[in-house]
């Protein structure tokens, strides 16, 4: 395993490890309650939750990776502001942190993951200047995010 970058993999092959911890104490839980079903049983109720705990970390290592490996597909002519925005009204997203949507009423765009906290993966198409003359590339939903929130930085399209 790399611990210089981590990779999708990685996280699986960790989230791997752990459905195979829970697998294992399940097992020995089971072999104590087979062996002696009354005291070693009492003896083992802390295995079922200590295997309930480590699916636990399993799911949450899956879940890791999954946005991981989104964040490993965005292009490097994405946005890649750190938050999402919806890409036809800017910053309107609410997550819940599973799933996105965006607050305007009329808007169909839906995401199955938590977008706010998810680097931009939009085209990049306007070019923010701010009044320090700094210039930062961005997507549609991030140039109405920027004219609404900077006041005094001009935003153009990018021909
Ligand atoms: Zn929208
Ligand atoms: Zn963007």
């Amino acid at each position: 395993m790399s611990t210089t970058r981590p990779t999708p993999a990685d996280l699986r092959e960790l989230a791997a490890a752990a459905d195979d911890l829970a697998t294992r104490i399940e097992a020995v839980q089971a072999a104590l309650r087979a062996e002696d079903p009354g005291a070693r049983s009492r003896a083992g109720f802390r295995l079922h939750e200590a295997a309930g705990q480590a699916r636990r970390v399993s799911a949450a290592l899956e879940d890791t990776a999954g946005e991981l490996a989104r964040i490993a597909a965005t292009p490097d002519l994405a946005c890649g502001i750190e938050w999402g925005v919806c890409p036809q009204h800017g910053n309107t997203l609410v997550s819940d942190g599973d799933r996105t949507v965006c607050k305007v009423e009329e808007c169909p765009r839906r995401w199955g993951y938590d977008r706010v906290s998810t680097p931009c993966p939009e085209p990049v198409t306007h070019r923010i200047t701010d009044t320090t003359g700094a210039t930062y590339d961005v997507c549609d939903g991030h140039a109405i995010s920027a004219r609404q929130r900077i006041t005094g930085a001009t935003v153009e399209p990018i021909t």
